[in-house]
């Protein structure tokens, strides 16, 4: 089984979701279920409605999840699996109150040498009347893990001290919640974002620790760099996949654009299905890669190019299988769905012919081209050679206010598409389109 765990606790990054969509693939090529936990231990840090945002985001990126838990719900396996490494002498309880610790801390600060909890300081504030937080018992022995993506990976026993896995409320902490839950679910491969790469070999502690033998895959992927170069952080809006989606990214371009980030692909666009015929965790890049809009933008365009005219039409909201040809026209200057919907929302609105276009005032010529679309509008001719010779033949205008005035009543904007190619997707809404406000 393979799983993908966010934590309820902000708005999904795109880290996260290329995680998601890496640990899908996997589960996919490898003809095993995809689990989806939600890692709500964290109370004081979940945001209500934060793990159904999550659920729906994966919906709408087609990862759809075979199995679907609630972290918490496993409290009571949590808490039977410290018991049982207490029992055994390989966890124990530490009296430690947090200023004791903050002294420590500074002890080491002041003499130049890493922090790190020493097992014999457990009980010597046991008189407190604290509760006292849980604690798996160092090891002696180095942590080795190979990394699908960064190799071979080395941690010496005086890296890793004794750390707390369940809390003085009796809730277990991040590591030891993830360790278990692995190991209950059969967990065969995790891949996750590099943040997490020295949480493995703790992980890795609480399941030799239960004599847990099975060895997981890990694959750390490196992180998500801003624009700028420096690490991309909730406050980069890029980050957010919902601000993504609402500025007009198909979940299809955002996901040829997540796994083609530092990758070797056979192909440039592609989708998720097609992914699963070749993606290999081996190919990505060790390094830290540039998140890069204009190539999603570029990407996003090439989706969009790829959808049909219905289909075009139904992400406007509109029923109209004819105004997703349309749209489709004003891809040539569009890369976004929100672009295209402003410029073919333009077309539909009422237009306001006072506004200058250019710092050109076409009113008149507006006014007078009204008229004569209104005439003709009910039968108007099939091709925009004719119609345009009709309009101007009854509205007697020509050069450039007639062509102006036309192109701004029809499409809204006074530059775009050749009217000659619109024309016929526009005729059956000319009496429409030549509405005015005054
Ligand atoms: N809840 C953790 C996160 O969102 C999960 C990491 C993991 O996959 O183990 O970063």
């Amino acid at each position: 089984m393979l799983r993908f765990a966010p934590s309820p606790t902000g708005d999904m990054h795109i880290g996260n979701l290329r995680a998601a969509i890496f640990n899908y693939i996997l589960a996919k090529q490898r003809g095993e279920r995809f689990l989806i936990r939600i890692e709500d231990t964290d109370f004081t840090r979940n945001i209500e409605g934060k793990d159904k945002e999550i659920l729906q985001i994966l919906t709408l990126f087609g990862l759809l999840w075979d199995d679907l838990v609630y972290q918490s719900a496993n409290f009571p396996y949590h808490r039977q699996l410290a018991q049982k490494l207490i029992d055994e002498g390989k966890a124990f309880y530490c009296y430690c109150s947090k200023d004791f610790l903050e002294s420590k801390k500074q002890e080491a600060i002041e003499a130049k040498r890493a922090f790190r909890y020493d097992d014999s300081w457990a009980e010597i504030e046991k008189d407190s009347g604290k509760p006292p937080v849980v604690r798996l018992r160092k090891s002696t022995e180095p942590i080795t893990y190979h990394d699908s993506i960064k190799g071979e990976l080395h941690f010496a026993p005086n890296e890793l001290d004794s750390f707390v896995i369940m809390r003085e409320d009796g809730v277990p902490t991040y590591n030891f919640a993830c360790a278990c839950d692995d190991m209950l679910y059969d967990i065969s491969a995790i891949v996750r974002g590099e943040d997490h790469t020295s949480n493995t070999p703790k992980q890795i502690m609480v399941h030799r620790a239960l004599g847990y033998e099975r060895e997981i895959e890990y694959a750390h992927l490196p992180i998500i760099l801003g624009e700028s170069g420096k690490k991309m952080s909730k406050r980069d809006s890029a980050s957010s996949v919902a601000w993504l989606l609402e500025q007009g990214f198909l979940p299809s371009a955002i996901c040829n654009y997540l796994i083609g980030m530092g990758n070797h692909t056979p192909c440039e666009i592609f989708t998720l299905q097609d992914a699963l015929e070749w993606f290999k965790l081996e190919s990505l890049a060790k390094s830290p890669v540039r998140f890069d809009i204009a190539r999603l933008r570029f990407l996003n365009h090439a989706h969009l190019e790829r959808l049909g005219d219905r289909d075009l039409a139904l992400l406007l909201e509109r029923e109209d299988e004819s105004v997703g040809a349309l749209a489709r026209i004003y891809l040539e200057e569009a890369s976004t769905l929100n672009e295209l919907r402003e410029k073919v929302e333009r077309i539909f609105a009422k237009k306001d012919i006072k506004t200058l276009y250019e710092g050109q005032d076409f009113s008149k010529e507006c006014e007078i081209l009204v008229r004569a679309l209104k005439q003709i509008a009910p039968n108007a001719p099939l091709k925009y050679e004719e119609f345009k010779a009709q309009v101007q033949e009854s509205s007697g205008l020509k050069g450039k206010g007639f062509f102006k005035a036309l192109r701004i009543l029809l499409t809204g904007a006074s530059h775009g598409p050749d009217l000659a190619i619109l024309y016929p997707l526009l005729r059956p809404y000319l009496q429409m389109v030549a509405e005015i406000v005054d």
